[in-house]
């Protein structure tokens, strides 16, 4: 039996020429014999430290080559990788320890001492640090370790990592991710994508979250592609980078935030043959601007950390601004009805998606899983979409950010999208608060573009003759930037929980 897994993604690295892997912000290039063995001897310093098959190793550390090793060699160890965001708290890190129970906890060097005491409170013994001064760390162990001969045997259906949901509803879920799950899905998507050995792509998201680790760094490592390995998005070094590569993935922030950098020309983007975006929605606005300053139509696809990808535009034919395209070859999904029934075509309802990609269950949280995973392999996304006539899919919002005023549904995005394309407003976050009559509000949450040229006013009559009453916001309200997490998503519970009062008696 193989480690279904780390097999694919290191096949030939070994044997292979040196050919690069990745280089560093600091220039330093990394060849993938290097990143193979360094894998391997990574995998006997956790077994050294106790690591046995099905045991997970939670990791929050910063984005680096040697966490690629860390990630590689937990799952030769047969382990289960379990990267935390390196934003959470001790008290959040607290949670995941206890919940997960990990064999191992590989942490920043300036946090080990204070999280020792929380990570032995929630059972874990062993801390550790990758790398930092001294002996005693990972890093240092790896170095010293005999490269381990045979990656520890696991099947498909083997746990090779575990991914917390981003919790804004309640607490935070591991999803349990197969060996297969990720694997089929970076096959999906190279040969979607076309990438191959000549590509170079540009990675400057975080490696804790699916975009990074499982989209970006698994499609380079199976495709043979190199990457620009960036430590997070920095415009002057994607510039920079962007005359010799071939591909960028982003969320939507990486995208408008270039835009408004002057020497993003179509001359800088010439060599570029792919800008990917997901994880939270591009506007059609954006799209439209980024290929009238590069020539490229961005291809934005939709995915989660449960299901992995689950729809595309297509690399060849339309895409489409505004949609998340088809679902993958390999994925099948539905649009479901409050009655629990597909509903026609072009209407609304909550996405389900089925296949190979999708998770195993919550980790220890069989309840949750019932309620998400229907037994014949539907997972029940929470997301709201349609498809249209040609079979597009389009993200309406999340099913909880639906707005219910006066006994009737306001779908955000429907009112978002004309907002945002009224004069003087650059975007806009729509959504229901408390309300004594009407059971939920809508309002709106305006940024305006800087011309000067919005006011409540303008919005209300902007929306007037366009929307029925019900859908129309009672409030305007302006600020700077709308609050978003690091995956570019805008965080509506934070805005919801800042004017809950708003019509309290
Ligand atoms: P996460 O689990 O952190 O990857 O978040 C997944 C969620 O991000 C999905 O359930 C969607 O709500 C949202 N999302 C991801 N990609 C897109 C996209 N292209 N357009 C709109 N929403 C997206």
């Amino acid at each position: 039996m193989a480690n279904c897994l780390v097999d694919a993604l290191l096949a030939g690295a070994e044997t292979a020429p040196k050919t690069p892997f990745a280089t560093a912000a600091d220039g330093t290039v990394y060849d993938r014999v290097a990143l193979a063995l360094g894998a391997r001897k990574m995998a006997t310093a956790l077994i050294d430290q106790g690591v046995l098959p099905g045991d997970r190793v939670a990791v929050q550390v910063g984005k680096s080559l040697a966490s690629l090793k860390l990630y590689l060699g937990t799952v030769m160890a047969g382990g289960v990788f379990l990267p935390l965001n390196t934003a959470y708290t001790a008290a959040e890190v607290s949670y995941f320890l206890g919940n997960a129970t990990p064999r191992v906890f590989v942490c920043d060097p300036a946090q080990q001492v204070g999280l020792i005491s929380v990570a032995e409170a929630a059972g874990t013994q062993t801390v550790l640090t990758l790398d930092g001064k001294g002996e005693g760390t990972l890093a240092d162990a790896q170095s010293r370790a005999v490269p381990l001969e045979q990656p520890i045997p696991r099947d498909a259906d083997d746990l090779a990592a575990i991914l917390y949901t981003s919790g804004t509803t309640g607490r935070s879920k591991g999803a349990m991710l197969s060996h297969h799950a990720l694997l089929s899905n970076s096959q999906t998507l190279t040969d979607l994508w076309r990438f191959t050995e000549r590509d170079v792509l540009i990675h400057a998201l975080p490696i804790y979250h699916t975009h990074g680790l499982f989209v970006a760094t698994n499609v380079a490592l199976l495709s043979g592609a190199s990457l620009v390995f960036l430590p997070g998005f920095d415009a002057d070094a994607i510039l920079e980078a962007m005359p010799q590569a071939t591909a960028m993935m982003g969320v939507p922030t990486f995208y408008t935030r270039l835009l408004a950098d002057p020497r993003l020309t179509p001359d800088r983007a010439a060599n570029m043959r792919l800008f990917i975006s997901g994880s939270a929605p591009l506007l059609a606005e954006t799209h439209r601007d980024w290929e009238a300053r590069t020539g490229h139509r961005i291809l934005e696809r939709y995915g989660m950390t449960e299901t992995n990808m689950s729809t595309s535009n297509p690399y060849e034919g339309e895409r489409r601004p505004g949609t998340v395209g088809f679902p993958l070859p390999d994925v099948a999904l539905r649009i479901m009805g409050e009655d629990g029934v597909d509903v026609t075509p072009g209407e609304i309802g909550v996405i389900e998606v089925r296949g190979p990609n999708v998770f195993s269950g919550y980790w220890q949280m069989p309840e949750k899983t019932a309620e998400e995973l229907r037994p014949d392999g539907w997972f029940i996304t929470g997301d709201l979409g349609r498809v249209d006539a040609e079979g597009y899919v389009t993200i309406v919002g999340r099913a909880k950010d639906l707005i219910i005023s006066g006994g009737f549904n306001v779908y955000p995005k429907e009112v978002e999208s004309l907002i945002d394309d009224l004069p003087g407003v650059l975007e806009s976050a729509v959504i229901g608060v408390p309300h004594p009559d009407f059971g939920e509000a809508v309002i709106a949450i305006v940024v305006p573009d800087g011309s000067g040229a919005v006011s409540k006013d303008s919005i209300l009559a902007g929306v007037a003759d366009q929307l029925a009453k019900f859908k129309r916001p009672k409030e305007v309200f302006f600020l700077d930037a709308l609050p978003r997490n690091t995956m570019g998503k805008v965080q509506k519970a934070a805005l919801r929980a800042d004017y809950s009062d708003l019509f309290k008696a």
